[in-house]
């Protein structure tokens, strides 16, 4: 029996709207930002560092760079991989256009790939594709927090010359095939914004091997300085160089603080997502309208996002209106994304048009995606799945 949607007027699933994604704070954040405010630096003092050497920890990698925003790191690994004019990047179609935009900032032209259709992942046989004797480095997505096929990626990168970042905002404590997400590629880039897997409120790493590009992007968030105010001091010297153009792009103590007493949780907090994952994984694994992304072996995810396909077929609405509907059950789903070439800016810009990422619009029209967050309770979770099992059979055709 089909129950009235509460988009007409029924009564909702939840009174409360469940968002796709929140922080969890607790006490001990709380101390560790107020004692951090009693402290002698609000910024450019010993946690900035101390955070840098958890994530480099936490991921295996040597360096890391904490900066003010994943933005500002994807822009940091761009600057120290000296992209300019008449330079391309590859990138997936489907991702957040900060992927992209950061080409732009430093006058480059991002390239579209088109992603597979069942993982959602950049797709390697697209990328060699879309390779000319412009391109200069790939920047790969690990979408929703699966990791790409790095062993494609690095076989291309390696055999044409270029270099391989990753764009793993949402991948932090993933794995590919045993080596942790962070130190697969060149730079590794990672945000920290509320809805990722740990927060500094805002906040973002660019994490490498090379110690001349770790260099390079540490005077790129400091005004191109080759020496931070502490360093003086402690040197007794007040001059300094500029001799590359940098940016404000530096990460607060107080935001440091936080993100070192968040990371203690990383371990649980991925164990959660993965168990809602599991519980969602098996409401909707055999039905026949919704349907979860492809996992690959030998990957572990991080369930930044959990998302679905819808089977339209099997539908008398499109997504958009399923979409409202859940949402009016008080299930908070979202996109992820509009593909980055049909933004209005990239038609202008670099005249991208519908067509040229064809995996990408089909899965643009289809995915949607579920509330997913390690505070999530057992009722939230069944509310989700009645909510999609609700609107789906209402739908149905
Ligand atoms: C969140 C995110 C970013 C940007 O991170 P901010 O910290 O919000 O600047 C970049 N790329 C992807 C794929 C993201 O999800």
């Amino acid at each position: 029996m089909k129950s009235r949607l509460a988009i007409a007027g029924g009564r909702p699933v939840r009174e409360q709207m469940l968002p796709y994604g929140r922080q969890t704070i607790d006490d001990e954040d709380i101390a560790a930002i107020t004692a951090t405010l009693r402290a002698d630096y609000l910024t450019g003092g010993p946690w900035v560092g101390q955070f840098e050497a958890a994530i480099a920890a936490t991921v295996g990698a040597q360096e890391a760079v904490a900066v003010n925003s994943g933005t500002a790191a994807l822009h940091a690994a761009m600057a120290a991989l000296q992209i300019g004019p008449g330079d391309e990047v590859i990138v997936p179609a489907l991702t957040f256009v900060a992927t992209a935009n950061c080409v732009l900032y430093q006058g480059g032209s991002p390239v579209f790939a088109d992603i597979e259709p069942d993982t959602l992942l950049i797709s390697p046989a697209s990328i060699e594709a879309k390779l000319s004797a412009r391109t200069r480095a790939i920047i790969a997505v690990d979408y929703a927090g699966q990791p790409c096929d790095y062993a494609a990626l690095h076989k291309i990168a390696r055999r044409y010359g270029i270099a391989l970042v990753a764009d793993a905002c949402h991948a932090l404590g993933a794995e590919y095939q045993g080596t942790s997400v962070g130190s697969l590629a060149d730079i590794n880039v990672f945000s920290f914004h509320p809805v990722k897997a740990i927060t500094t409120g805002e906040g973002g790493a660019a994490v490498t091997n090379d110690t001349e590009l770790a260099k390079r992007m540490r005077a790129f968030r400091n005004h191109g300085m080759s020496t931070d105010f502490r360093q003086r001091e402690m040197a007794g010297r007040w001059g300094y160089d500029i001799e590359t153009l940098g940016y404000n792009y530096r990460i607060s103590d107080l935001q440091c603080a936080l993100g070192v007493s968040q990371l203690r949780h990383l371990p649980a907090w991925l164990a959660r997502r993965r168990d809602i994952a599991a519980t969602f994984d098996k409401a909707f694994g055999q039905y026949p309208i919704v349907s979860p992304l492809k996992r690959c072996d030998g990957r572990t995810h991080a369930y930044h996002l959990y998302v679905v396909t819808l089977a339209l077929e099997r539908l008398t609405v499109g997504r958009d209106q399923f979409l409202q509907a859940l949402r009016a059950e008080g299930i908070g789903a979202n996109v992820h994304y509009r593909p980055v070439h049909l933004q209005p800016l990239y038609q202008q810009r670099i005249g991208t048009c519908a067509g040229i990422c064809p995996g990408a619009e089909v899965a643009y029209s289809r995915i949607m995606s579920l509330p997913i967050f390690p505070t999530m309770n057992q009722q939230d979770v069944n509310d989700v799945i009645q909510a999609v099992e609700k609107v789906s059979e209402y739908y149905a055709v």
